[in-house]
């Protein structure tokens, strides 16, 4: 991992970089660039903005790592609030929800996280959306992928998240890639393990070609690939992928960020792909922002740069 990237994902791991970033004058300004805002209404202006031309949308109420039973209750209460206010401004049809199973408790209780996860779901399924739990940490995959399982027992259609950053992906590709099985494939946020440990791919060469062997894969099988990534290389790969496996449009999708290659997103909804943007919205967006700053050098440039101005 280049040594940028590995310093930025480690502040945000740390409290004092923490404050600071979190309270300075200037932060406000980057966050709204990758954050919708702080407000169950901001989500939903978003969503209907993203409508207007033929966007959908995952929502992501922001908050992860809940240490306590009562923070990670009351995230279930945000996405519950969040799923009532979708159908009351009938905006289900255009949103779904994306959920950390670390912000409903997961590395302290994994049966109280599913249990959470499932409340949220029976929700999403009874206002007629859907919901895909996010990928973290690679210290949480076993666990993440066994909520997964559990949930689609009872909705089939919970969305898993893979990151070809990993060795082990291409065989959980392989294992998620049947009929009906919702499976969004990015490269990986998350600072990775150390290669020595054979965990992860060294290089981002190596990183973009498992992409290409996983969205192969899940392209021949039955489910339901959701393709997150703004590599424009990828991108042009993906759909000649998508042609060779004969997929007509509805049977996949591509998934970008909000605030990133918002030009892009709207190429590919007119070309009349189906296109959905991750929609982040909460008070807790240090942790979200610091990972799309270690994306891009020049996001943290910008960072600065607004730090600096005020
Ligand atoms: P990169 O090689 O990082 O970027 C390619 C190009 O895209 C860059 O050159 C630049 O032009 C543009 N770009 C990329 N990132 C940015 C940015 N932040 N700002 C501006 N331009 C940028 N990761 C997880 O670990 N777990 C998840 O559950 C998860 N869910 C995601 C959901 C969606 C919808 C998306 C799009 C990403 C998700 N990610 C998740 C993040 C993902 O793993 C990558 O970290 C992120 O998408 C950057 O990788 P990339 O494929 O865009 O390629």
């Amino acid at each position: 991992m280049e040594p940028l990237r590995s310093l930025i994902l480690a502040a945000a791991g740390n409290d004092t970089i923490r404050r600071l970033v979190t309270t300075a004058p200037g932060a406000r300004s980057v966050v709204a660039r990758f954050v919708a805002g702080e407000t169950v209404d901001d989500a939903l202006a978003a969503v209907a903005a993203l409508a207007a031309d033929g966007r959908h949308a995952t929502l992501d109420h922001l908050g992860e790592n809940a240490g306590d039973p009562a923070s990670a209750e009351s995230a279930v209460s945000a996405y519950l609030g969040l799923l009532d206010a979708l159908r009351a401004g009938a905006l289900t049809g255009r949103a779904e929800v994306s959920v950390k199973l670390s912000a409903l408790g997961l590395r302290a209780d994994e049966p109280a996280a599913l249990d959470r996860a499932a409340r949220i779901c029976a929700a999403a399924h009874q206002h007629g959306t859907g919901v895909t739990i996010d990928m973290e940490e690679h210290d949480t995959v076993d666990a993440t992928l066994r909520v997964v399982r559990e949930l689609r027992r009872t909705w089939p259609s919970v969305g898993a998240v893979l990151q070809s950053y990993l060795r082990r992906t291409e065989a959980d590709a392989a294992a998620l890639a049947v009929e009906g099985s919702r499976v969004r494939l990015c490269k990986g946020a998350y600072a990775a393990p150390p290669t020595s440990s054979g965990t992860a791919f060294a290089t981002a060469s190596e990183v973009d070609l498992s992409y290409v062997r996983c969205a192969n894969i899940l392209l021949a099988g039955g489910g339901y690939p959701m393709f997150a990534t703004h590599d424009p290389r990828l991108i042009e790969v993906l759909g000649e992928r998508v042609r060779w496996y004969g997929r007509r449009e509805g049977t996949y999708e591509y998934q970008l960020l909000f605030g990133v290659r918002p030009d892009e997103q709207r190429r590919l909804a007119a070309e009349g792909e189906t296109v959905r943007v991750y929609v982040p919205f909460g008070e807790q967006w240090y942790g979200y922002l610091m990972r799309r700053l270690a994306e891009r050098p020049a996001n943290t440039a910008f960072f600065l740069r607004a730090l600096a101005s005020r």
